[in-house]
This record gives structure tokens, sequence and C-alpha cells, in this order.
């Protein structure tokens, strides 16, 4: 949300600085119809600063910040997807692997928004692992090498278990999953197959990382 903090920049003794990015803030605001709120009082309840020592991780944050906005943009409480920004945070600021993370926040927050993709089985014979998989964007569903279908991009059955566990909303503060180099690079590198679907559920290129996401640079 917007909220206008009045003099917020000078008045040092009021909100004593602490109106920064990388911090969870406790706020109290007033609302008056047809104006922006108010911010009234603001306290920190948890600082992510670790984030600002390490340029990527910065840039990540500041990626995870605007895959929220992006596939959040209505007002009002999200509990899932704020749940899921603040671990992706702490996460960055723990020193987890930034590119990691990104295809992890990606996954799950397309899941939560109600992008799917449904990746639990082939859709034309339901057999789960006759890979290798065909992935089409327009259905948000897969195809295995036996069923017809035109377009797409292929996928791995490593790929698709990968991708299957990113989904879980819980999967970014899970620090046990650990994902494969071979299968990272797989799913950012070779076939940057989830920020490009991303991108395709949402229809516009997304401005932070400036790009490379879907173009699949590391
Ligand atoms: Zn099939």
């Amino acid at each position: 949300m917007t909220v206008l903090g009045k003099s917020a920049h000078r008045s040092r003794k009021r909100f004593g600085g602490i109106l920064q990015r990388y911090v969870l803030l406790d706020i109290a605001w007033t609302e008056t119809a047809g104006r922006i709120p108010v911010l009234e009082d603001a306290a920190i309840a948890e600082s992510f600063w670790n984030i600002l020592g390490d340029w990527e991780s910065v840039r990540h944050a500041d990626y995870l910040l605007e895959l929220a906005s992006v596939l959040f943009p209505q007002p009002g409480p999200k509990p899932k997807a704020f749940s899921l920004l603040l671990s992706g945070m702490r996460a960055l600021s723990g020193g987890r692997l930034p590119r990691a993370l990104a295809r992890t926040a990606e996954a799950a927050f397309l899941s939560i928004a109600g992008f799917g993709p449904d990746l639990s089985s082939c859709k034309g014979c339901g057999r789960t692992d006759n890979a290798p998989f065909r992935f089409l964007f327009s259905e948000g569903r897969l195809y295995c090498k036996n069923c017809p279908s035109t377009g797409g991009v292929p996928l791995s059955l490593g790929a698709v278990k990968t991708w299957r566990i990113l989904q879980s909303p819980s999967a970014p503060a899970k620090e046990r999953i650990r994902i494969s180099e071979n299968i990272l690079d797989e799913l950012q590198i070779v076939i940057p197959v989830i920020p490009k679907y991303l991108e395709w559920c949402i229809g516009k290129q997304m401005r932070s990382l400036a790009g490379e996401v879907s173009a699949g640079k590391p």
C-alpha cells in the first residue's frame, strides 16, 4: 500500500530514520476517504540489512518486491504472499544463493497467484514420468513424449520434479531443499522456463534484474 509520511525525510525525530528499504515495519496510519492514507507511526519489527552488503542480494531483493507487487496488485491483506516475501527476505539476508531463491520465489508466487502451472501429469495421457515433457505456456500444462502437442518448451523429468517442489509456498524457507546446480542451470540458463512463463502470465517484462531473467543469463 502507499502511505504519505508527512515530513518523513526531515522528521528524524518522528520516524528516527527508519523508513528505509529492507526492513519490516509495524506501522499505524489514518485514512480519509479519497485521500492518500497518512503514516502516523512506524517501528522496526525486523531488519534485513545484511542484504545491503551484497549487490546481487540487493538486486534480487528488489526483484522479490517487484514480483509481489506485479502478481498481487490489488490492495488488501495477502497473508500467503506476504509470508512468502518475508521468508524470501530472511533467506537473502541470511546469505541464501540469490538466483536459486529467485526461481523458488517465482514458482511459489505464480502458484499462490493462481497461475499454476499444473505439473502433476501429462495432460494427454495422465502419466507422471514419461519424460521428456513439453510445457505449454498457453495451457500451463505438460505433455509427455508420446502425446501430440505443438510448441512449448522441453523439460526433463528432473526439471519438472524441481519445479513441483518450488511451487510449495514454504519452499523458500526450506534450506533443506537443495537445487542441484545441474537442474538450476537447466531451469535458468538452458531453458529459463519459469521466468519466461512468469512474464507470459503477467504480459510484460520484469523491470528488476533489467531483463536478464528471461534472457537466461546467470
Ligand atoms: Zn502423455
